[in-house]
């Protein structure tokens, strides 16, 4: 049965009318260091580290002046910490060098910046940006496979198909839907099933929750 992307809006729409980022920022370039250290890692955990982190420092300078060692003892809670701090550092050194000190405003530059993915790119371009950008993270990529969208451990297959899918002027506002939506309802373990207006749709799609599955 194919799934009506119409219902799939709808439904959506009625569960998270009003989705916002839960990331904390004030700039282009702090939610870009934000989403980089979102990766394995919750949103408020995130903001603790970002809440302190950028009282200091908040300019791609401030990163590429300060050490390796205080900014990973810095973001170490936020897990990845080395690898992190890395890419942050080497992404604020290309803004300064490549693009005068700002964080490009299109998805093919931003994709040329140490650490940042499609993902990563897609979140600020429709964050920082207000471009239509569909981002496929763990939760999108699960509730779309749930939802019979797409069938595809793959994100990138999953961003163009779901694209093709939908409008795209919805691209964004679906993208935090779908995080929300599977962060509190359509859980990795135990999805609330029981409250959710898609159980009809998952069930036609093959999916049945168990207390052991994840995808
Ligand atoms: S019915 Fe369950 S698995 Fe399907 S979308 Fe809703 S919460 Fe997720």
């Amino acid at each position: 049965m194919t799934v009506d992307s119409k219902f799939v809006v709808e439904g959506l729409d009625a569960m998270q009318p009003n989705p916002v980022c839960e990331l904390n920022f004030k700039t282009p370039f702090e939610l870009l260091v934000a989403v980089v250290l979102s990766a394995q890692c919750t949103d408020k955990r995130v903001n603790q580290v970002t809440t302190e982190l950028f009282k200091t420092y908040n300019t791609p300078q401030d990163f590429v002046d300060m050490t390796l060692e205080e900014l990973e003892e810095r973001i170490h809670s936020c897990g990845f910490y080395h690898n992190k701090a890395k890419a942050i550092k080497s992404a604020s050194k290309d803004i300064i060098e490549k693009f005068g000190g700002k964080v490009p405003d299109n998805f093919d530059d931003l994709t040329t910046l140490a650490g940042v993915g499609r993902k990563t790119a897609n979140v600020v371009m429709a964050e920082a940006f207000g471009g239509d950008a569909f981002a496929v993270d763990t939760h999108v990529l699960r509730v779309s496979n749930r939802l019979g969208l797409v069938k595809t451990d793959n994100p990138n297959v999953c961003e163009d198909k779901l694209k093709l899918i939908f409008p795209k002027n919805t691209w964004s506002k679906l993208h935090y839907q779908m995080v929300l939506f599977g962060r509190y309802t359509c859980k990795a373990i135990k999805p609330n099933c029981a409250n959710c207006v898609f159980s009809q749709v998952c069930a036609n799609s093959g999916f049945r929750a168990t207390r052991k599955n994840k995808v």
